[in-house]
């Protein structure tokens, strides 16, 4: 593509695409700029040779995309420089979180360097064979808050609901990684029905959350069978959609799927964006399908050692996703799952990030940092301290700059005593139209 001219949108036909080599052109230099006297990676859709035949017809069509995921060292060694850490990681892989890759997102991998970030998060590495005795196989205890299979019901309002097993890409820090990737298949008929007959009887519940998995892997068809049913019950108010499509598979951000997803407004869609790399004009293109088709987009970032713990990258990542229309929603410190124990940082580590967010750049680019307690406490904010003391009448207070202020508390007790006889009288307690 070259310079000032638009990518067309895709289409289930995917009859309109850009031409790639042009595209990646576009792409080369995106984040040229050092932050913080740091190199930044830089964000390239770079097709390898292998997959050079490829007409852009089947590179921008999802299915192709998914039937030709990368599964096995065979395939990988053509394509990356696999270290001996990776090359054992992908053996003893088998059995436990299967290894799966987009080509796109393949495209973004850097073959030589095994700490490029898009790398370090899909291809496994011999450390995922450590366990802690920390680490569990389901961390935040989803299991025994499933009263029906494929659904989570843990706060009082809303539930989880889990349509498929299958990614398009495997995250090897997966909270569900004792759930995905095994069959790669849809929730049943059967188990749906269930689900709809525990939310019939628990009209409380006014919030669904679809995940998996990723639900934007089903066929058009199956995902609105879903939304439509779930819609048709009248106390569900809200639906929302957990997703890493637009981000390891933006050609399946298509026409179609916006246009059916449209019919189920109120929809929120929350996207798990990791790296400022990530950020293509592929992703660019997605996200701005799914913001002109009015949904909220939020994103969602796991905190991982070696990938997005720095300051610098973290700020990038959020200002690059306002720009796409996607709102920093959550900054996740990574859950206690086995076999993870090299992705996770220190607490500290997400508070000081927060630290330089805060104040450093536009207020919707910051997101919460949780820790989601473990065993299903629920989601914990936390940010650095700004209280500096609570005294009487005042609370003592720091700026993201460290500068010191004092707030005066409004002195109810005093106002309420000098407030003259008879006041409370001539204020009526009830306005009637
Ligand atoms: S996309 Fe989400 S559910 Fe799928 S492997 Fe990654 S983190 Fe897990």
């Amino acid at each position: 593509m070259r310079e000032g001219e638009k990518m067309e949108p895709a289409s289930d036909s995917n009859l309109s695409v850009p031409p790639r080599g042009a595209r990646r052109a576009s792409q080369l230099y995106l984040f040229s700029l050092p932050m913080e006297g740091e190199k930044m990676e830089e964000s390239r859709e770079t097709v390898p040779q292998v997959w050079k035949g490829v007409s852009e017809k089947e590179w921008n069509d999802w299915r192709w995309q998914l039937r030709h995921r990368i599964t096995t060292l065979e395939q990988l060694k053509e394509i990356i420089d696999l270290t001996t850490e990776e090359i054992e990681g992908i053996k003893h892989s088998k059995g436990r979180l299967a290894l799966a890759v987009t080509p796109y997102f393949t495209s973004l991998m850097d073959p030589t360097n095994p700490n490029c970030p898009i790398r370090r998060q899909a291809i496994p590495r011999i450390e995922e064979i450590h366990l802690s005795k920390s680490e569990m196989v389901d961390p935040l205890g989803e299991d025994k808050h499933a009263p029906v299979p494929g659904l989570v019901h843990r706060y009082p309002d809303r539930v989880l609901l889990l349509v498929t097993d299958q990614c398009a890409v495997y995250c090897r820090y997966c909270t569900r990684r004792r759930l995905v990737g095994s069959s790669e298949r849809s929730i049943t008929q059967g188990n749906f029905e269930e689900v709809l007959k525990y939310l019939k009887n628990h009209r409380k519940v006014r919030d669904v959350l679809l995940s998996g998995g990723d639900p934007l892997l089903l066929e058009n068809e199956r995902l609105e069978e879903i939304l439509s049913r779930l819609r048709a019950l009248p106390h569900i108010e809200i639906l929302r959609i957990g997703t890493r499509v637009p981000v390891t598979l933006p050609q399946r951000i298509t026409g179609g799927l916006v246009r059916m997803l449209k019919k189920y407004h109120p929809l929120m869609i929350s996207i798990h964006f990791t790296h400022p790399k990530e950020i293509t004009d592929q992703v660019r293109r997605a996200c701005g399908e799914l913001a002109d088709g009015g949904f909220p987009l939020g994103s969602q970032t796991v905190l991982l050692k070696g990938i997005n713990d720095k300051p610098y990258i973290m700020k990038k990542l959020v200002q690059e996703l306002l720009k796409i229309r996607v709102r920093p929603y959550y900054i996740y410190q990574c859950d206690l799952v086995m076999g993870t124990e090299h992705f996770r940082t220190s607490v500290a580590t997400g508070i000081q990030i927060m630290g330089k967010l805060r104040g450093y750049t536009t207020g919707y680019a910051v997101p919460t940092y949780v820790v989601d307690a473990p065993g299903g406490g629920g989601k914990i904010p936390l940010q650095p301290d700004y209280v500096v003391s609570r005294g009487k009448g005042k609370i003592v207070l720091r700026n993201y700059e460290g500068r010191i202020f004092e707030y005066p508390e409004p002195n109810i007790l005093e106002f309420k005593k000098k407030r003259p006889m008879g006041e409370e009288k001539a204020i009526p307690k009830k306005v009637t139209a």
